[in-house]
């Protein structure tokens, strides 16, 4: 994977001696019962996330944002979608329902992807987001209207004494404190490094990019990740939205935007008519732990600081959960779901 330019992973070389602990923590996470393991987990705190955003969603003027398309995942070779199977049967233990496609099913599903794939599997149970920008400001304005204050600053310290938390410091100010929960993705680092806590937070970069869509004869139907050449393709309105491989290279690196320009030829292969939208290529940076775990829980030894980050590739997907995991904690009272795998001391 390392070797191709156009596989699904990429290390900056200058990064990898910095990346080799998150690396070597991932390969213990990796063995086969520890997998089974973390799939739990990570399928008890999915099974509530699309609940929370609808209750979430609804008084924020958005529930129409939350559309269940599903997700399709097409293979161009029957060889690679049997390279798949132990995913889709870990999947399908965790109850996720995988329909499988032949080339058929696949166009009668979605007729713009007609004799372009082998195989497929369809998650009907996926909801998508047609425009996250647009989604995550509705609620970040609804929750704003039930704030009794907001204030945009940059978190520089916090005053912990006797293993308690009673202010945070910002650039320009101190600001008393009864708790505190750290929620500063892939910046949450050196933030719990303050509370005492180290936990091994990397980013997982990812690049997008926008093509119009409006001249294609058939359009995407569905959200589709392409196996074989690790994209994902969104439907977003007349655009589409595509990915790039993951980079690993730190928060500073500056932006290698080839690593989804690259794709361009790809998506114009299999959906003749696609156009660039111009200067539509960004940089996004998922906050990600080596067990694929998020990190929420109390911080060990701080009675009254709590972590909330590392949602990695599903941060959008588990913000609202999480949010009342975070609620539950800070009210004393029990969460909806078993926290231990969650807990930032699994680090210590
Ligand atoms: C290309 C790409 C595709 C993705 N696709 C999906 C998807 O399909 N589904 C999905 O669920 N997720 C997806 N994600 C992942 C998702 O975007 C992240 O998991 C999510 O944004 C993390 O949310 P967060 O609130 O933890 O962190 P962020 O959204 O990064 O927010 C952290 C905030 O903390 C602030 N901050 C940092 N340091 C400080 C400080 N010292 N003081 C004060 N504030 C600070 C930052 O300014 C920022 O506003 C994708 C990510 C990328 C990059």
């Amino acid at each position: 994977m390392l070797a191709s330019r156009d596989g699904p992973l990429h290390i900056r070389p200058a990064y990898f001696p910095r990346l080799l602990p998150w690396l070597l923590r991932m390969v213990v996470a990796s063995t086969p019962s520890r997998v089974e393991e973390l799939s739990i987990a990570l399928a008890s705190i999915l099974e509530g996330a699309v609940a929370a955003h609808e209750e979430l969603a609804g008084p924020a003027g958005v529930r129409g944002s939350i559309v269940p398309t599903g997700w399709l995942k097409g293979f161009e070779t029957e060889a690679g979608f049997r390279g798949s199977a132990a995913d889709f049967a870990l999947m399908r233990r965790r109850g996720i329902a995988c329909d499988e496609l032949d080339g058929n099913g696949i166009a009668r599903l979605d007729p713009a992807l007609k004799g372009r794939f082998a195989r497929a599997v369809f998650h009907p149970g996926c909801c998508h987001v047609g425009n996250p920008h647009t989604y995550v400001r509705a609620l970040g304005d609804h929750l704003l209207r039930l704030a009794t204050a907001c204030l945009a600053d940059e978190v520089t310290g916090f005053d912990l004494t006797g293993g308690v938390v009673s202010g945070v410091r910002t650039r320009t100010q101190s600001i008393p404190a009864d708790a505190v929960v750290v929620a500063a993705g892939a910046w949450s680092k050196p933030l719990a490094a303050m509370l005492g806590c180290k936990v091994p937070l990397d980013t997982e970069r990812g690049y997008h990019m926008m093509l119009d869509a409006r001249d294609c004869e058939t359009k995407l139907q569905h959200p589709l990740y392409w196996a074989d050449k690790s994209i994902v393709i969104s439907p977003m309105g007349d655009l589409l939205r595509v990915t790039s491989s993951v980079e690993f290279a730190g928060l500073q690196a500056e932006p290698d935007f080839d690593l989804v320009l690259r794709n361009l030829p790809h998506v114009e292969r299999l959906l003749p008519g696609v156009r660039l939208v111009p200067d539509s290529t960004w940089l996004g940076f998922r906050p990600s732990i080596p067990d694929s775990l998020p990190v929420i829980g109390p911080v060990p030894g701080v009675a009254n600081a709590l972590l909330a980050f590392g949602h990695g590739h599903l941060g959008l997907t588990l913000g609202p959960v999480t949010g009342k995991i975070v609620g539950a904690m800070l009210d004393g009272e029990a969460a909806s779901i078993p926290t231990a795998p969650f807990s930032p001391s699994r680090f210590t």
